[in-house]
């Protein structure tokens, strides 16, 4: 059983998956949740034990209680006491306005990204803390600069989702700061990865990234570091804060 021992949700693709090789390179052991797309999960397993690290992929769908219990009981068998939670898992549906969503999509996306955040957070609080015996560790929640910004005309539904994030990250950092837990988390701004075309612009850092101030989008590696610094004992005396990595939009 390793020392430490790292849940990524979401790890099979964009910034997730970059999350997962950089834990590995800095010798957690990584489980690597995946909903759907199995082939990605194991390619990011693959690459880390080429590189000589230890991971697992585990299936799991973040708006499922039971399948998030089910992937904590995996990681507690396979891997060891978790030590560092990535909840990284998220969501938005297709770019409309609020007058055009239903109340099926608006639940699905609140469910994916707050409750199974929420929920994550609860299952790894149960094995962390000091309070239950555990050794305690560290919760990094992704946000976004949705939250500050709002997505009008495209998804506000995620943007609350993400303003839900932000204070959640504030309560449950104080909640359990006296139990050997961190909670911080990363706003990433305008990220290259798979999450645009499901929105239904795969193109949008490009047609966005001339407004934001740094003139280019950025990659899922560039939030990956601020991840795992927020993870690492360098952060060691951080809780309940952010790092908003968005070019300075
Ligand atoms: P992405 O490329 O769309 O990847 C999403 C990942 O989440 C995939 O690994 C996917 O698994 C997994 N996933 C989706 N729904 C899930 C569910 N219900 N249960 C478990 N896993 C699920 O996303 P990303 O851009 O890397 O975003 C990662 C996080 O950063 C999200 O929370 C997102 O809101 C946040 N963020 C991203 C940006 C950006 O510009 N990219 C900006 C701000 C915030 P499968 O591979 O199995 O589908």
């Amino acid at each position: 059983m390793a020392d430490k021992v790292i849940l990524v949700t979401g790890g099979s693709r964009g910034i997730g998956a970059a999350t997962a090789r950089l834990a590995a390179q800095q010798g957690y052991a990584v489980a690597v949740n995946y909903v759907s797309n199995r082939e990605a999960a194991e390619s990011v397993v693959a690459d880390i034990v080429r590189g000589g690290g230890r991971a697992i992929a585990v299936a799991g769908d973040v708006s499922r209680e039971d399948d998030i219990i089910g992937m904590f009981s995996t990681v507690d068998r396979e891997l060891g006491t978790l030590t560092a939670l990535v909840n990284n898992a998220g969501i938005l549906g297709r770019q409309s306005r609020l007058d055009e969503m239903t109340a099926e999509r608006i639940n699905q996306v609140l469910l994916a990204n707050i409750t199974g955040s929420l929920l994550c957070a609860r299952e790894a609080v149960r094995r962390m803390s000091t309070r239950h015996g555990g050794p305690g560790g560290a919760i990094v929640n992704l946000s976004s600069m949705a939250a500050k910004l709002g997505g009008p005309g495209e998804y506000v539904d995620y943007a609350a989702s993400k303003g839900a994030i932000d204070a959640f990250t504030i309560g449950l950092a104080k909640e359990v700061a006296a139990e050997g837990i961190r909670v911080n988390a990363v706003r990433p701004g305008l990220i290259y990865t798979d999450i645009h075309a499901s929105g239904g612009e795969a193109g949008r850092v490009d047609r966005l990234k001339d407004a934001v101030p740094m003139k280019r989008g950025g990659t899922a590696e560039e939030v990956a570091n601020a991840i795992m610094w927020l993870v690492s004992d360098q952060s060691s005396y951080a809780t309940g804060t952010f790092i908003d990595v968005s070019g300075g939009r």
